[in-house]
């Protein structure tokens, strides 16, 4: 009987032996909606893995197979999981309390470690995730001004909220003019006129984006954009669009905000603003900023965000700064600081050894690559200059990539972006690529 309702699990689950996943799949979609926490992590085939425990660059699911981790939490995990640094900073706090609820020493500290690394950041706006970073940075944007429109790019994602889940993919035939896309909903249940303070641009379209200050340019508090656009696959600005981008937004008064999300902490100490060597008013950092403890940051000059040390505009939250997020931002900023000569080359190295395997192992495979960030998809130019270039994309050939890959023991994420941590290493690298040029081969 325990024989045959295993096999019966196995054979529900996908070629190797998910079963213990299976059994908590279904105990989860009893009390979790869809049975996962984020519908990000839905879609997983047949049905989502269960992870046990990560250390170093290792996942281990509840069956017990190990796999070489490229999602990494989809983004913080920049030492990898488990790090000796992060869990002793963590411990060391938790036994002194995790929760205040008042102002103490450690978030004085993490502010003062993040304004040391990140450019123009005079001060430092902490929060608890990327999404409600991005929701204040908007609202100081509009407060400061006194204007109401948010411009964003088509394909570009700042979180889950309201105020900017707006033409976060492209939609076709809904989603307008290439260089004046309609601004689309990217949700039932959004606010009526929630779309309507945000307008939407094509991503590196100089030319589009001039029309659209000439006609709004008074009213624009801020553009908002990912300053490499990392979740609509890992597309770059084309050279001198971050300058334009800059130029414009000072010569109408709008702000500009890069949300520094994924690339802040990654692309270099400094994020996005120093690998490009272009200045924002205001960053937004999440992810990597506390090496896999949830915290959010904001940052900028004084004049700008004294604004919310006034109310104008207001900022809440429980978690704001607390204890363990701040000590793990410490222990995060103060190595990424100290060895920063190593951990940069190390992770662009290791992107661009995946990047060429991958390559030459999976030619059918599009692979885009950008410093220690990169996106497989299939079907789809590696040219891609915007989100409406990557309408072709097969995501369901793609899925099936993945799942040949889980196989094989290399876990990566449905929807394409691949992430390195200082805990990885060549072998690491050459395990999945070898594992790509299979599963793509297989896919036929
Ligand atoms: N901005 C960007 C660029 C992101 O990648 C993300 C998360 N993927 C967010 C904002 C939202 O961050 P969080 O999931 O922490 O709310």
């Amino acid at each position: 009987m325990a024989v045959s309702r295993a096999t019966d699990r196995a054979s529900r689950s996908a070629v190797h032996d998910l079963s213990g996943s299976a059994d908590l799949y279904e105990r989860a979609r009893r009390v979790i909606p869809g049975g996962v926490t984020s519908i990000s992590r839905a879609g997983g085939l047949p049905h989502p893995v269960y992870f046990e425990r990560g250390q170093g660059p290792y996942l281990w699911d509840v069956d017990g197979k190990r796999y070489i981790d490229f999602v990494l939490g989809y983004g913080p995990l920049i030492f990898g999981h488990a790090p000796d640094l992060i869990a002793q900073a963590i411990a060391r706090q938790a036994a002194r309390g995790t929760m205040f609820g008042a102002q103490h020493r450690l978030e004085v500290e993490a502010a003062e470690r993040i304004a040391s690394v990140v450019p123009g950041a005079e001060q430092v706006v902490l929060s608890g995730s990327g999404t409600e970073a991005v929701m204040i940075a908007l609202r100081i944007a509009r407060a400061v001004t006194g204007r109401p429109l948010i411009l964003k790019f088509e394909g570009h994602y700042h979180g889950w909220s309201d105020s900017a889940f707006v033409s976060v993919a492209y939609r076709g035939a809904s989603a307008g003019p290439p260089e004046r896309p309609t601004s689309v909903s990217g949700t039932a249940g959004m606010p009526e006129g929630a779309t309507s303070g945000v307008l939407v641009a094509p991503w590196n379209d100089p030319a589009a984006l001039r029309a659209i200050f000439t006609e709004h340019g008074e009213r624009i508090a801020a553009v908002i954009a990912e300053p490499l656009m990392v979740n609509g696959g890992v597309i770059p600005p084309e050279l001198g669009f971050l300058e334009e981008l800059r130029q414009i937004t000072r010569a109408h008064g709008s702000l500009l905000i890069f949300d520094e999300v994924i690339t802040g902490f990654r692309l270099a100490l400094g994020g996005a603003q120093e690998y490009y060597g272009v200045g924002a008013d205001l960053a937004v950092f999440a992810k990597a900023i506390a090496g896999g403890v949830a915290m959010s940051a904001v940052t900028g000059p004084r004049a700008i965000l004294e604004a919310v040390g006034e109310g104008r505009p207001a900022h809440h939250g429980t978690f704001n700064g607390n204890p363990l997020a701040a000590a793990a931002a410490i222990a995060t900023i103060g190595y990424l600081s100290e060895h920063r000569a190593t951990v940069y080359p190390h992770l662009h190295g290791l992107m661009a050894r995946l990047a060429d395997g991958l390559r030459t192992s999976a030619p059918g495979l599009t692979v885009r690559h950008s410093g220690p960030v990169l996106h497989t998809s299939i079907g789809e130019p590696a040219t891609a200059r915007n989100a409406r270039d990557r309408a072709s994309a097969d995501s369901a050939a793609h899925a099936r990539f993945v799942q040949g890959l889980l196989a094989a023991g290399v876990h990566t994420a449905p929807r394409g972006l691949w992430y390195v941590s200082t805990a990885h290493a060549d072998e690491h690298v050459d395990l999945a690529i070898a594992a790509a040029g299979e599963a793509m081969a297989a896919l036929g």
